[in-house]
C-alpha cells in the first residue's frame, strides 16, 4: 500500500514530468482514495477500461492518454462526464502520462518498442530538443521492407502499413510511437533508411516516395502499449504495488 501523493511524486520524478511542455496535465489528472493498492495500467482512459478498472478492484489508473487536452472543450459533459463520474463514484484514481511516457530511456513507448523490434538505439531524433520523444538506431541485420514488415506484424500482432521508399534494404531506422508520421523528413535528413510511426497520413505517402525513405505506419494504439506497462510493473516493484494492464484493442 503507498499514499497516493507518495506514488504522484515518485512517477513524476521517474518520469521527469518538470521537463516537458505538453498538451495534456502530466501526472494525477482525477484524485481518488488516498491509499493506493492495485493499480490499473492501460493505453487510453475509455469508458471500457474503466469499466474493466472498476471490476479489476483498482484504487488507481495509469493511462498514456489521459483527459484535458489543450484543443477540447473544458465543459465535463456527455462522454467525457460519463467517465469522469465513473472515476469518482468508485474513488479511483487517473493519472495521464504522455510525452514523458514516450521519451523516457528505459521504460518509454519507444525505448520499449526499440527494444521489442530489435533495434539497437543510438539515441534520440533531435538533440538540440529538449523534448524529442523519437529515436534513431540501426537493425543488426540489413532487412527489405516486406521482412522488416512481417516482423512488426508478428510482434505487435497487427498487420502495418508499408509505403515503399525504393528498393534498398533496411539498416538505419528512425521511429516515433503515436501520431508522429510529421517527423518522416527529420527521419529522412538524419539519413534513415526508413522510418516508423504509428499513423500514416495522405502526404506521409509523398514524403517516402520523393524522398526515398521506408515508411511502417504500425498502429497508434499497437506502437504505444509497452511503456505504460514497463511503467506498471516497475511501480509494482518499487512500491509493492498489485499492477494488472489491461489492453483494451484498438485497430487505429
Ligand atoms: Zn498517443
Amino acid at each position: 500500500m503507498v499514499d497516493l501523493l507518495e506514488l504522484e511524486s515518485y512517477t513524476n520524478n521517474l518520469l521527469d514530468i518538470k521537463r516537458f511542455r505538453d498538451y495534456a496535465p502530466n501526472g494525477l489528472q482525477v484524485e481518488g482514495k488516498s491509499e493506493v493498492k492495485t493499480i490499473v495500467t492501460g493505453v487510453t482512459a475509455s469508458q471500457k477500461l474503466l469499466d474493466a478498472a472498476v471490476e479489476a478492484g483498482a484504487d488507481a489508473v495509469i493511462v498514456h492518454h489521459g483527459y484535458f487536452w489543450k484543443n477540447e472543450s473544458p465543459v465535463i459533459r456527455g462522454m467525457k462526464k460519463r467517465r469522469i463520474m465513473t472515476l469518482l463514484k468508485h474513488n479511483i484514481s487517473l493519472f495521464g502520462y504522455h510525452l514523458p511516457l514516450d521519451a523516457h530511456p528505459e521504460l518509454g513507448n519507444n525505448a520499449r518498442l526499440g527494444a521489442l523490434l530489435g533495434i539497437s538505439s543510438e539515441g534520440v531524433m533531435d538533440e538540440r530538443e529538449l523534448q524529442s520523444v523519437g529515436n534513431i538506431g540501426t537493425l543488426a541485420d540489413a532487412l527489405s521492407l516486406e521482412a522488416f514488415g512481417e516482423r512488426v506484424g508478428q510482434v505487435l500482432q497487427r498487420k502495418p502499413l508499408l509505403v515503399s521508399g525504393g528498393d534498398h534494404p533496411i539498416r538505419r531506422i528512425a521511429w516515433c510511437t503515436g501520431g508522429a508520421q510529421g517527423y518522416i523528413d527529420k527521419a529522412h535528413e538524419l539519413g534513415a533508411d526508413a522510418y516508423l510511426s504509428g499513423e500514416v497520413s495522405e502526404n506521409t505517402v509523398h514524403s517516402a516516395r520523393e524522398n526515398g525513405i521506408h515508411y511502417i505506419a504500425a498502429g497508434h494504439h499497437a506502437t504505444e502499449r509497452y511503456g505504460v506497462q514497463a511503467l506498471g510493473e516497475h511501480l509494482a516493484g518499487h512500491l509493492g504495488l498489485k499492477h494488472i494492464h489491461i489492453d483494451m484493442d484498438n485497430p487505429a
